[in-house]
């Protein structure tokens, strides 16, 4: 049997897992991932035993690769990552890699992703419509983030940015929230949380004005509120319009 699992693991640490992942990796001889997220579960029980293949960041494609050798030995392998793991995760990659090895089964294991981990500790910021956009430009020319960033703002979607931050790109969600705010008042309830589900973990709600003067890092995910979304006892409440 050629199989590979890629899991996603939700924010955290273990309570954050699925039992489906869990079941995964206790399926698997051999767990692929990045280092922060192999380490963040190698006190599961489910990881006793299994050979570790942990690889640096931003080496994406060799990981798959590793992973996709394993399995075509006969291994079953989990591919991990953190939050979902179709969210700006492996998934499509992984089966990228492996298209010529049909033999080879792909089995996609979702998990909470930063979007609901993160609005659950401000509140309740995304119980309307909302967009999901990375401010990375790695991989995605910056216009066209900018653009997307315009017409949901224009769309009055509440807007959940990912990669808000990075040592190269320090100012890129005070320019997110250049394009954002001819749209959007500067008052709108906005918020952040960092270290979702890990030691440090810390959030602010602040406005959208004050959000566009804020230092964030790539460990933080930012919430910003739309026409509707109102502070209710200090977190984010955007209204789904039930009279209460
Ligand atoms: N697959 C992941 C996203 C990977 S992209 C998921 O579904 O959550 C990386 C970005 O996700 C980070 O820059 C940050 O914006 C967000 N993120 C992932 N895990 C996080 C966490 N534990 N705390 C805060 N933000 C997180």
């Amino acid at each position: 049997m050629k199989k590979i699992y890629i899991v996603g693991l939700g924010p955290g640490g273990d309570i954050f897992m699925t039992g489906q992942a869990r079941q995964a990796i206790a399926d698997s001889s051999v767990v692929v991932g990045y280092d922060l997220y192999v380490q963040l579960i190698a006190d599961l029980p489910e990881m006793a035993g299994k050979t570790v293949a942990s690889t640096p960041m931003k080496q994406e494609v060799a990981r798959c690769e590793a992973a996709l050798s394993y399995a075509l030995e006969g291994r079953t392998v989990s591919m991990v990552c953190s939050g979902d793991s179709g969210v700006y995760g492996m998934a499509g990659i992984v089966m990228e890699v492996a298209q010529g090895h049909p033999e080879v089964e792909i089995e996609v294991v979702p998990g909470i992703t930063a979007a609901c981990s993160g609005a659950a500790v401000l509140g309740a910021p995304l119980t309307h419509d909302f967009a999901v956009i990375s401010l990375s430009d790695l991989l995605t020319p910056w216009e066209k983030i900018e653009k997307r960033l315009r017409l949901a703002a224009d769309a009055d979607f509440v807007i959940c940015l990912y990669n808000p931050s990075s040592k190269k790109r320090k100012d890129y969600l005070a320019r997110a929230c250049a394009e954002i705010l001819p749209f959007r008042d500067g008052a709108t309830p906005c918020g952040w949380v960092k270290n979702i589900g890990r030691d440090g973990q810390e959030s602010r709600v602040l406005t959208l004005s004050e959000l566009a003067q804020e230092q964030v890092d790539m460990f933080t995910t930012v919430f910003i509120g739309n026409s509707q979304t109102k502070v209710v006892n200090g977190r984010l409440c955007t209204p789904r319009g039930y009279r209460v």
